[in-house]
Formats: C-alpha cells, sequence, structure tokens
C-alpha cells in the first residue's frame, strides 16, 4: 500500500526527501489560500489607543500652516479638513488631547468642541451655502472610526443630489474642489464665524 503523499512546501506539490520536516514549517498546510496584509498590523497598533508619535491628529497643528489642512486653531480643540472626505468641505473637529473617548473630554473641552462645530457650521454655510449637515462621533473602530484612537467629530455639509448614484454604483465621490482651494477659503471666512459667537 502506497503512503497518501504529503502536501509540501508549494500547495499542490507533493513533499520529497529534499524538504525539510513539516514541523519546520510554522503550521500545517489546510487548503485554504491566504491574503498577506502585514500593512494591517501598523494601522491595528494605531488603534491601540497609545500615544502615538504618527498619530495624525496629533500632528496636524504641528505641521506648518502650508503643509496641513488646519483651518482653524482654538484654544483646546482644532478644525481640520477630512483628507478623505465624504463630501466638499467635510470638516473634523479634534482636541489637541490625544484621547478617545467623548466622556474622557473636560468640560472646557466640550464646550470647545461644540463652539468649534457651530463655527464650522455658520464658515461652510457663508462658504458653500449647504442645505443640510451631518454631525457625528464615530466612538470606537467596531462603530467605524477611521482612527479611534483621537476623537473627531465629523461635520458633512450636504446638498440635495449629493447622494447620487456614484458612492453605491462605482464607490466613487464626486468632490468639485481640490482640498487646499477649501482650505484657503475656509480660513478666509472664519474670523467672521467666530466674531458671531
Ligand atoms: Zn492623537
Amino acid at each position: 500500500m502506497t503512503a497518501a503523499p504529503v502536501a509540501g512546501p508549494e500547495p499542490g506539490r507533493p513533499a520529497t526527501e529534499a524538504d525539510p520536516p513539516l514541523a519546520a514549517y510554522p503550521g500545517t498546510p489546510d487548503g485554504f489560500q491566504r491574503l498577506w496584509t502585514p500593512h494591517r498590523q501598523v494601522y491595528i497598533a494605531r488603534q491601540a489607543g497609545r500615544p502615538a508619535d504618527d498619530c495624525v491628529f496629533c500632528l496636524a497643528p504641528k505641521v506648518s500652516a502650508d503643509d496641513n489642512l488646519v483651518v482653524h486653531l482654538g484654544e483646546l480643540a482644532y478644525v481640520v479638513l477630512n483628507l478623505y472626505p465624504y463630501n466638499s468641505g467635510h470638516l473634523l473637529v479634534c482636541p489637541y488631547r490625544h484621547l478617545a473617548a467623548y466622556t474622557d473630554l473636560t468640560d472646557l473641552e466640550t464646550v470647545e468642541l461644540a463652539r468649534l462645530t457651530q463655527q464650522a457650521m455658520r464658515t461652510l454655510t457663508a462658504y458653500c451655502h449647504p442645505q443640510g449637515f451631518n454631525l457625528g462621533l464615530n466612538q470606537g473602530s467596531i462603530a467605524g472610526a477611521g482612527i479611534a484612537g483621537h476623537l473627531h467629530q465629523h461635520i458633512v455639509p450636504r446638498w440635495g443630489g449629493d447622494a447620487n448614484f456614484f458612492p453605491i454604483v462605482a464607490q466613487t465621490r464626486a468632490l468639485p474642489q481640490l482640498l487646499g482651494q477649501t482650505r484657503d477659503g475656509l480660513r478666509t471666512l472664519w474670523p467672521n464665524a467666530k466674531s458671531a459667537l
């Protein structure tokens, strides 16, 4: 009776005398295909909540104004354009402190987050006349937070017809203006929004 061929290091090739014993491989072949995604480990490490040197929301306000997408710097929080916007003018309000939970904000930070959100809505209204807004906080990666370790409030301006077939059919969003143009326009108009408080 002939012994069943033992799987070799490559799928579909029987082992030979020249191959090391199976125990030398890190696991037993099981017929599954693997999609190796080492970049995910970097992403996962960022979600661990540690004050990461490479946290984009910690770094953004420290970069020179010409190189960042920051629209306004407040006392305890700041406003920045989302690099991956759902819509033109999609803003994020972030505390300077690296914290994840809305419940960890101090009272002063909570007030400033709310005031900057109002200022952002007024500035966007003056700049591009949206017909509505979506405001929201995604708390935790399970709830959709892309960068869960650093709290950020979304402000998404909305217009009639902006939820067209593009995102549904083609996973594509139509964005009529470049981020740098939007940033410059909002920076120019922001002082007016502040004086309205
Ligand atoms: Zn951070």
